[in-house]
């Protein structure tokens, strides 16, 4: 890491790298839960719901990117094997055994719910000791906050659609 960059970081840099290997987990699973979600679902609006998870599923991943580069930059290792996603992992990894759509949409929003409290969590204990972190986290909380409200219209729409709401 370069030194000036390394400087400006004042907590606890292996806590920090702790953390994010967990978040990088985190997305993998977020990831192939949507990848594997869009390939199997089945039900009313399928189409729409496809074309939202397939697009979620490419945003967690550029999620990874981001959290793998900045625990470079903060000179960690990031995870390195797939078998340590699940035991390291912040939110659970919910397979689509059941794929009806609603069944797969209520998975995936827990999902996102999961991923919001835990990058609140991360906002709050960057924000004075690592700006840099902060600001990487913050665009992703952004980014899950969406996800969550997007699966919710989803759920909503197909829920009016079969006369569950009126
Ligand atoms: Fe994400
Ligand atoms: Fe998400
Ligand atoms: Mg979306």
């Amino acid at each position: 890491m370069g030194q000036k960059g390394r400087e400006i970081v004042k907590m606890n840099v292996d806590e920090l790298i702790t953390i994010l290997n967990k978040a990088l987990a985190d997305e993998w699973l977020a990831y192939y839960q949507y990848w594997i979600g869009a390939k199997v679902v089945k039900g009313p609006m399928k189409d729409a719901v496809i074309s939202e998870l397939n697009l979620h599923a490419t945003e967690e991943l550029n999620h990874a990117v981001m959290i793998c580069t900045r625990i470079i930059q903060l000179g960690g290792t990031p995870v390195l094997s797939p078998d340590e996603w699940t035991k390291i992992s912040h939110c659970a990894y919910d397979a689509p055994v059941d794929p009806y759509v609603e069944e797969v949409l209520k998975q995936n929003i827990k999902g996102e719910q999961c991923a919001i409290k835990t990058y609140s969590h991360i906002l709050g204990i960057t924000r004075e000791g690592d700006p840099v972190t902060y600001n990487i986290i913050l665009q992703i909380l952004t980014q899950e906050v969406e996800h969550e409200e997007d699966l919710s219209s989803l759920q909503e729409d197909i829920e009016l659609m079969l006369g569950k709401r009126k």
